[in-house]
């Protein structure tokens, strides 16, 4: 059964707020989390995958170390038993998700989240992202219904976490087919991916991934931060010049292997504003409590500049490791050395102060 918001309550209602500890899966972005809770004076805990746990130990990360064999093991009763007990709060990331998995997040770990655990499972569903960016009235790629209607330069995705590989881009049918048949000699789709493709406009432009903090004390979003993607095969791929790419056959890929900061022209940040208001208020209305703490919108802006968004992340996105003392955007807000993890504890001890903490976990 899904935990309820009342559930989480109970927990919270118990809890020590002199003692809280923020806590995290030691994975993703957890370090400027743990770096923040430093920063505003509360207790870390990191749980650690054995064999994972080198950069935490180095950097010094956290006050108390809970070792697991496996992210997923978080979920065993006395692990979460052992949280409760320190009084901790969960922030959550791309591997909390992805290990620890959204069914069991949803109905089996009964620690509080900062955040919505409910939204959640939104990002990973393509029709509900979509859902969510009509409501928003937030521009998305065409989609084109159907292999056969292919009729202007498409990028052609397929579900799964798969880094984008198997992905292409063609602009007619014919080169659906042939691409198609081109990744499943390569292994890297099968003959029924074809009835899976999600085919959409490509669009010809540059990355924003925007990183929002909505705080549900002030009701306010805040933007705190851009940045790029490094992909992997695909940014090494363009440094070829055109004529070498062409005789070396390689076909792209979008594995993520880093992220670097980025600002927009000025004149950009009033639609990045907007896109961020307008999900929150819509996702506070379609999966209540809505989009609590960090959220990311991954964008291309075209040369009409035009944010045309392809993706979110309804939790804290990968991206915020570039901002671990600050962005531009950040310090325009807060000055110096706020990442997107002090963000997070700083909600917290806001919200003890005002005696809200129910307010911003469920
Ligand atoms: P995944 O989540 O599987 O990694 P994404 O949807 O993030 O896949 O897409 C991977 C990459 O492909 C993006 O970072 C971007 O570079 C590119 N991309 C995605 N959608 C489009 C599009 N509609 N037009 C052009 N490029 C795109």
């Amino acid at each position: 059964m899904v935990i309820s918001k009342e559930d989480i309550n109970q927990v919270i209602s118990k809890y020590k707020k002199k003692k809280i500890t923020i806590c995290t899966i030691a994975s993703h972005s957890s370090l400027h989390v743990f770096r923040g809770a430093y920063d505003e004076g509360f207790r870390r805990c990191a749980v650690v995958a054995k064999g994972r746990e080198v950069p935490y130990q180095r950097f010094k990360s956290a006050d108390e170390y809970i070792f697991v064999d496996k992210f997923a093991d978080v979920l065993e009763e006395e692990t979460q038993k052992k949280l409760r007990d320190m009084s901790a709060i969960i922030v959550p990331h791309g591997s909390f998700v992805a290990y620890v998995g959204l069914d069991r997040i949803e109905s089996d770990f009964r620690v509080p989240i900062i955040g919505n655990r409910n939204i959640l499972r939104w990002e990973a569903e393509r029709e509900r992202v979509t859902k969510l960016f009509e409501a928003a009235n937030i521009r998305k790629p065409l989609k084109i219904n159907g292999p056969d209607k292919i009729d202007r330069p498409c990028m052609v995705k397929f579900p799964g976490a798969r880094g984008g590989r198997g992905y292409f881009v063609t602009d007619s049918p014919a080169g659906f087919d042939e691409k198609m048949k081109l990744m499943i000699g390569k292994g890297w789709l099968t003959p029924e991916d074809r009835a899976k493709a999600h085919i959409e406009e490509y669009v010809a432009g540059d990355i924003y991934c925007m990183h929002y903090f909505y705080s549900p004390l002030t009701k306010e979003v805040e933007l705190l931060g851009m940045d790029r993607r490094h992909e992997a095969n695909i940014d090494g791929l363009v440094r070829i010049p055109a004529k070498d790419q062409m005789e070396a056959g390689l076909q792209p890929t979008y594995v993520v292997t880093g992220n670097f900061p980025i600002v927009a022209r000025e004149s950009l940040l009033d639609q990045a504003f907007g896109m961020g208001d307008r999900l929150a208020e819509v996702a506070e209305k379609m999966v209540a409590p809505g989009l609590l703490g960090a959220f990311c919108i991954q964008t291309m802006c075209t040369d009409n500049l035009e944010f045309v968004a392809f993706e979110i992340s309804a939790r804290q996105d990968g991206g915020t490791n570039t901002f671990m003392n600050g962005s531009p955007y950040s310090y325009l807000l807060y000055g110096e050395g706020m990442s997107m993890g002090r963000r997070y504890a700083l909600e917290i001890k806001r919200a003890i102060k005002e005696d809200r903490l129910e307010d911003i976990v469920t």
